[in-house]
């Protein structure tokens, strides 16, 4: 057995064990439905439909029609290989995704990680390293935790695959972004990150993040990785913003989903 793996079953041993008696020396209540016993009980998690149908093969938007790539994708391809999400940010899985950011419900990271953990066993990805969309001092200070980080670091032990907090960090406090347009978004975050080149070069990196809007956060994150000389760049969320048209980046811009992130 190697270090990591048994590293990585020892931490799992560890959390589940951890949760189980937080659970018991105070138990949680459901996110959606209030019950007893659970941070999100399992009829509410049977509510959260994964997105399906015909996805575009780069940012993984659902699109219409038959064509492999959404427009925005077409006319200007993001620097990822591919990006796809779990759901869309609605209903419990926006209420759970709430819970684990603004209500310090941690052991929702675990919970959230696990479907993610089924995509990657399904999408043929090779990952190398796992690292969590960083957040800036600032917020880490009012926080105190990152919940990509809780997501990333459990979905990473399942998988036994290494995981780094530390290689990608944001260099400069962004301005909240919920008011923008996907134009300033994008302007906001340009050199908002850098990668440490030392862990990064020729390996392949999942990017990990609890939710997707119009997907600058990935694609600046992505561009600091390639410019650190990571391969190749895969990006997931457990939910993402969604729009019924296909220019979903600049609509997403208008859509009143943004007002809850
Ligand atoms: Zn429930
Ligand atoms: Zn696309």
């Amino acid at each position: 057995m190697t270090d990591i793996t048994l590293t990585n079953k020892l931490l799992l041993q560890f959390t589940s064990l951890f949760w189980k008696s937080m659970d018991w020396l105070y138990p949680p209540r459901c996110c959606n439905c209030d019950r007893w016993g659970f941070v999100l009980c399992e009829e509410c998690f049977k509510l959260i439909e994964p997105l399906n149908g015909n996805l575009c093969k780069k940012c993984g938007h659902p699109i219409f029609g038959k064509s492999s790539f959404c427009e925005e994708c077409r006319l200007s391809p993001p620097p990822y290989t591919q990006m796809l999400s779990w759901t869309s940010h609605t209903g419990p899985a926006q209420k759970a995704i709430h819970a684990l950011k603004y209500k310090r419900n941690l052991a929702m990271g675990r919970i959230l990680a696990q479907p993610l953990v089924d995509i990657i066993e399904k999408s043929g990805w090779k990952i190398d390293l796992v690292v969590p969309i960083p957040l800036s001092k600032t917020r880490m200070r009012t926080r105190g935790y990152n919940q990509a980080a809780l997501i990333s670091s459990y979905l990473a032990a399942s998988l036994y695959i290494q995981h780094s907090a530390n290689c990608v960090k944001r260099v400069r406090d962004t301005s909240t972004q919920i008011d923008m347009d996907v134009n300033k978004r994008f302007t906001n975050l340009l050199d908002a990150f850098y990668a440490n080149p030392a862990t990064l070069t020729k390996r392949n990196i999942l990017i990990i993040d609890d939710v997707i809007t119009t997907g600058a956060t990935m694609q600046n994150c992505a561009k600091a990785l390639l410019n650190a000389g990571a391969e190749k760049i895969y990006c997931l969320s457990v939910a993402r913003a969604i729009l019924r048209h296909e220019k979903h980046h600049q609509g997403l811009a208008s859509n009143s989903a943004l007002q809850s992130l």
